[in-house]
């Protein structure tokens, strides 16, 4: 059986992380902009814009691709656009920074192609081990990696890790993997897995 820690993260979570970086950076910057990394950084940086009193929010989408041969997943921004934000201080957020990649790509593009008076980063939760790129704010700081479910993320979540567990056992049924489930994860499923094989169903994915 995949062995992986994975950690569920639920909304109460996202609202006491989010409070606490908006006052972390309430300490030292007012944005005028914020950009929210797509799709991680969406409900973050809605929240911090509530909490910071921002109202221009825009967004990036970073996607992460497999380059051919090299296996190495290389991330890009799927839809690239420009806009004059030279007069404008902006924060860019986003959940966790984990390789650092979409925070380093996003913030080069912002630079080169927004041209922002002063730019900032921001992130929920730092993986200190992991990421070569270190946000200016975060909330939370992660000294050991693990998968952090988020409540935005679920389904697809606990639909990535069940079919990793079909992998290993074909001709089960996923509602009969709860076992499994808390033995290679570590967490009892958020979303019943009566209903992950419905969608799944659904998705023709089994
Ligand atoms: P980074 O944002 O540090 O560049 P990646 O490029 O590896 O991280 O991942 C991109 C996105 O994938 C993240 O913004 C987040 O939404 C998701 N992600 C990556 N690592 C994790 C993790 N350990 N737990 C939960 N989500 C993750």
């Amino acid at each position: 059986m995949p062995k992986i820690p994975v950690k569920v993260v639920t909304w109460a979570d996202i609202v006491r992380l989010s409070d606490e970086l908006a006052e972390k950076i309430k300490v030292s910057y007012s944005p005028d902009v914020i950009i929210a990394v797509a799709r991680g950084g969406l409900v973050p940086a809605r929240l911090l814009a509530d909490a910071l009193g921002v109202v221009d929010v825009l967004s990036l989408k970073v996607e992460h691709w497999v380059v051919t041969a090299s296996h190495t997943p290389e991330a890009r921004i799927k839809y690239p656009y420009k806009v004059d934000l030279s007069d404008k201080k902006v924060l860019i957020v986003d959940d966790i920074t984990d390789t650092g990649d979409s925070l380093i790509l996003t913030s080069k593009f912002v630079t080169e192609n927004f041209s922002p008076k002063v730019l900032r980063t921001a992130t929920l939760q730092h993986i200190a081990s992991s990421s070569k790129y270190q946000p200016d704010f975060f909330a939370q700081i992660i000294t050991e990696w693990a998968w952090f479910m988020y409540p935005w993320n679920y389904w697809e979540d606990e639909i990535n890790l069940v079919r990793k567990l079909l992998e290993e056992r074909k001709g089960v049924k996923v509602s009969e993997l709860e076992r499994d489930f808390e033995e290679s994860y570590g967490v009892r499923p958020p979303i019943s897995l009566n209903k992950i094989e419905d969608e799944m169903r659904r998705r023709r994915l089994i």
